[in-house]
């Protein structure tokens, strides 16, 4: 892979980001407090406004405004996160990610070691 590790491109930095919020919700309170669910609003709602890739924070905004967070409970905001990443997915041409399996990929890990 001749790709530069830094510093990182629009791919690279998806990825890590995802990995964050994908994990931040597998390990997030199955029964958060009122302060955890202000809290991961917040982190959600700065999103448009600092993530370092300008068109891709405007369209996230977008699917931010039409679809409220499910800061609920883990489920609900493992799911509204696998939604979201499913629209960019979907955008780029990529396959869509099966949300029935966001503990299997980023809390419990897959049973064979491997992860895509
Ligand atoms: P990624 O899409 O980064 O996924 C990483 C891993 O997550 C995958 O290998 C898979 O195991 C898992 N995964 C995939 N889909 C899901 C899902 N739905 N739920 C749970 N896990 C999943 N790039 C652009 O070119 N244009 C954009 O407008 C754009 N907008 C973005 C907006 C945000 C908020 C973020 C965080 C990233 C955005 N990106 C955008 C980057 C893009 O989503 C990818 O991160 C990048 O293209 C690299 O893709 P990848 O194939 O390596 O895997």
């Amino acid at each position: 892979n001749l790709a530069r590790q830094c510093p990182p491109d629009k791919d690279q930095l998806g990825r890590a980001t995802w990995t964050f919020l994908h994990t931040a919700a597998a390990y997030y309170p199955v029964l958060p407090s009122p302060a955890q669910r202000s809290q991961m609003l917040a982190l959600i709602q700065a999103l448009p406004a600092l993530y370092p890739c300008s068109h891709c924070a405007e369209d996230f905004g977008e699917k931010v405004a039409e679809n409220p967070p499910d800061v609920s409970s883990r489920s609900g905001l493992s799911r509204w996160f696998c939604e979201r990443h499913n629209e960019v997915n979907e955008k780029l041409g990529k396959e869509a990610f099966d949300c029935t399996k966001t503990d299997e990929r980023w809390n419990e890990g897959p049973k064979d070691g491997s992860c895509d």
